[in-house]
C-alpha cells in the first residue's frame, strides 16, 4: 500500500527517515484526517523495534488516547494475558492500531481516516519486519489482507503477507473487545489462534 495524503501530496510517513523514532516523532503532529481534532495524542505503538511478532488492532480507545499506549484498557488486558498465554510479554512484540487516533466515542474508524493513516503502519511493518503478523478483528484483517471477507470466516487460517520486499505470516484473529463481549467460544477460538502463532514463529524464518 502506498497511499499518500488526501491533497495528493507526498505522506509525511515516506519523508520521515528511516528509524522507527524518526517515523514516531513525525506521526505526533499528523493532521491529515479528522481525528486529530479530537485526540488527546496520536497513539503510534509500542514495543521491540525489531519484534518477530506484530499486533495491528482498530484504532485507541479512551484510556489509550489518555495514556498513549495501545491496548491498556480491558480488551488491552486479555491481550495480555493472552501473550502471556505463550509465554511472551508484551516487551518481546510490537503492538500497533490501523488508526493512530482516537475516535470520537470509540466510533468505527472511517475509510478516509483509514486510508490517511495506512502509510503509519506501511513503514512500521517495514521497518520493524515481524515473521509474524497477528490482526485483531475486522479493520485490521480487512486493510492488511485487502479483502471484504469478515474475520469469523477468516479467522483460523494461516495467510501469506508479501509486501515491500516483507514476507510473514499473518494469522487474524478475534479483536479482544469482541472476545470480552463474547465470551466463551470466543475466547476458546482467541487461544487457539494464539497456539496457532506461537507454532508460526517456532518455525523460524
Ligand atoms: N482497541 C484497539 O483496537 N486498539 C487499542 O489500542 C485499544 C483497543
Amino acid at each position: 500500500m502506498t497511499f499518500d495524503s488526501p491533497s495528493g501530496a507526498r505522506h509525511p510517513a515516506h519523508s520521515a527517515g528511516s528509524a522507527l523514532t524518526e517515523i514516531e516523532a513525525a506521526a505526533q503532529t499528523c493532521s491529515l484526517c479528522k481525528l486529530c481534532a479530537a485526540r488527546t495524542q496520536v497513539v503510534f505503538g509500542v514495543g521491540r523495534a525489531d519484534a518477530d511478532l506484530l499486533f495491528v488492532g482498530e484504532g485507541p480507545g479512551e484510556q489509550e488516547d489518555r495514556q498513549g499506549e495501545p491496548f491498556v484498557g480491558r480488551a488491552g488486558q486479555l491481550l495480555t494475558r493472552l501473550i502471556e498465554g505463550m509465554g511472551m510479554t508484551r516487551a518481546d512484540v510490537y503492538i500497533a492500531n490501523v488508526v493512530k487516533c482516537r475516535p470520537p466515542g470509540n466510533r468505527d474508524p472511517q475509510p478516509d481516516e483509514i486510508a490517511a493513516c495506512a502509510p503509519w503502519l506501511d513503514r512500521q511493518l517495514e521497518i520493524i519486519r515481524p515473521r509474524v503478523i497477528v490482526t485483531l478483528g475486522n479493520f485490521a484483517t480487512k486493510l492488511l489482507l485487502e479483502t471484504k471477507e469478515g474475520i469469523t470466516k477468516l479467522r483460523g487460517r494461516e495467510f501469506a503477507f508479501a509486501r515491500a520486499g516483507l514476507e510473514a505470516t499473518l494469522i487474524p484473529t478475534l479483536h479482544p473487545s469482541a472476545v470480552l463481549r463474547s465470551g466463551g467460544k470466543a475466547l476458546a477460538e482467541s487461544r487457539a489462534d494464539f497456539v496457532r502463532v506461537k507454532r508460526a514463529l517456532a518455525r523460524g524464518a
